[in-house]
């Protein structure tokens, strides 16, 4: 059987032509813009700020073709950058690495935000940068980018120019979200520690110190274990406010926190309840051992001068103790008014002295 065979028509010219350069660029922008759109759709969820960075690293990597590339965070507090994260890269040394940054070179790395070809070829000043990431990071090529807010570094894109041409616009856009995104950590962190501290003396707030007693209250229970609590007031405050003025008395307020908190281990909880009064939270801390410590506290502090404005002052404190100590089913409103009512009673014995809601119920009896 004769199988005719059917031709395919065939246009008049078939031959298969490279593509167009402005073809090629349109489908790189798509991609870019598309990583860009997938990139942003992640940071809508609150994910911490390491696997943020990491979603931006990802879409940089398949938005521009960069495989190689780090964030850095700057450390207000220290002058440094700490890496954060990185694509294409030792996670180990990433990690361990740490940059101090020289006034100078901060202010040339924020010029690399202005124009993304001040590198460090045509910028000796960042040299040493280059080669420190360049031996700790084993890049071949690097190339930085300031992440800025405001014209402050908040952090720094360490990357390897990838062979393919490099979409500059989509660069900077990911360097952006990048920056934006540090910045909005930084200030939720803010926001998260206004709202545990009080603003005066930075020790914790009463709000928060509630929850903390809820808390160790019920794992002392379950795990049959004591727990004390400390109330402390200074004697006459009044005084100063009236002496010397009130902004003074908040000098002294702060200095006499510092030096109560430095006399806690950190296990411990230290907060401001209110005015002049502190308490403290002693997890797994029995009455004797509460006891030993709340003296302590009343001896330094009634040595303790506090220079302010170029005076001393000194004062005493009265302190309550309150200890949970076995199955009493009692809550942490109990504890709280048991330890104030010892504290008054110290008050009532000459001040500067300490007394605790078992001595004072014995007292009674
Ligand atoms: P006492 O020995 O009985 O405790 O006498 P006191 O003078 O310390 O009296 P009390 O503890 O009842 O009052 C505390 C004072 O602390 C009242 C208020 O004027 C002052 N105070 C409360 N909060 C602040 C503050 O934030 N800053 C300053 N400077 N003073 C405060
Ligand atoms: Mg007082």
């Amino acid at each position: 059987m004769n199988a005719k065979k059917t031709e395919t028509p065939r246009s008049p010219k078939t031959t298969v032509s490279a593509p167009h350069p402005l073809d090629s660029q349109m489908a790189s922008l798509n991609q870019g813009l598309m990583s860009l759109y997938h990139a942003s759709a992640e940071l809508q969820f609150s994910k911490p700020l390491g696997s943020l960075l990491k979603s931006i690293l990802r879409g940089l990597k398949s938005g521009t073709g960069i495989s190689k590339a780090a964030i850095f965070i700057k450390d207000e507090s220290s002058f440094s950058l700490n890496s954060c994260v990185g694509i294409g890269l030792n996670e180990k040394k990433i990690e361990e690495m740490n940059v101090l940054l020289t006034i100078d070179e901060e202010t040339d790395l924020l010029k690399t935000c202005q124009s993304p070809a001040n590198q460090p070829s045509a910028n000796p000043a960042l040299d040493r940068l280059s080669e420190l990431f360049k031996k700790d990071l084993e890049f071949k090529n690097v190339e930085m980018l300031a992440l800025e807010i405001r014209d402050h570094l908040v952090g720094l894109l360490v990357y390897e120019k990838s062979s393919a041409p490099l979409q500059q616009e989509i660069l900077i856009i990911f360097s952006r979200q990048a920056a934006l995104t540090i910045e909005n950590a930084k200030l939720f962190a803010k926001v998260e520690e206004m709202a545990l501290k009080d603003t005066l003396t930075g020790l914790y707030n009463r709000r928060y110190f509630n929850q903390i007693l809820d808390y160790e209250l019920n794992r002392a229970k379950r795990y049959h274990q004591p727990l004390s609590l400390i109330f402390i007031d200074i004697d006459h405050f009044k005084e100063i406010n009236d002496s010397f003025g009130h902004s003074m008395g908040d000098q002294f307020l702060k200095q006499i926190s510092q030096k109560l908190s430095s006399l806690f281990r950190t296990t411990d909880l230290v907060a401001r309840y209110a005015g002049d009064e502190f308490v403290a939270i002693l997890p797994a801390t029995a009455q004797d051992g509460a006891m030993i410590l709340a003296r302590r506290i009343q001896d330094v502090l009634s040595h303790y001068q506090v220079m302010a404005r170029g005076r001393t002052l000194q004062v005493s404190v009265s302190i309550g103790v309150d200890t949970y100590e076995s199955a009493e089913g009692i809550g942490s409103m109990t504890l709280i008014d048991r330890a104030d009512k010892a504290m008054y009673e110290a008050k009532a014995g000459g001040r500067n002295c300490v007394r605790s809601y078992q001595e004072v119920q014995k007292a009674l009896a």
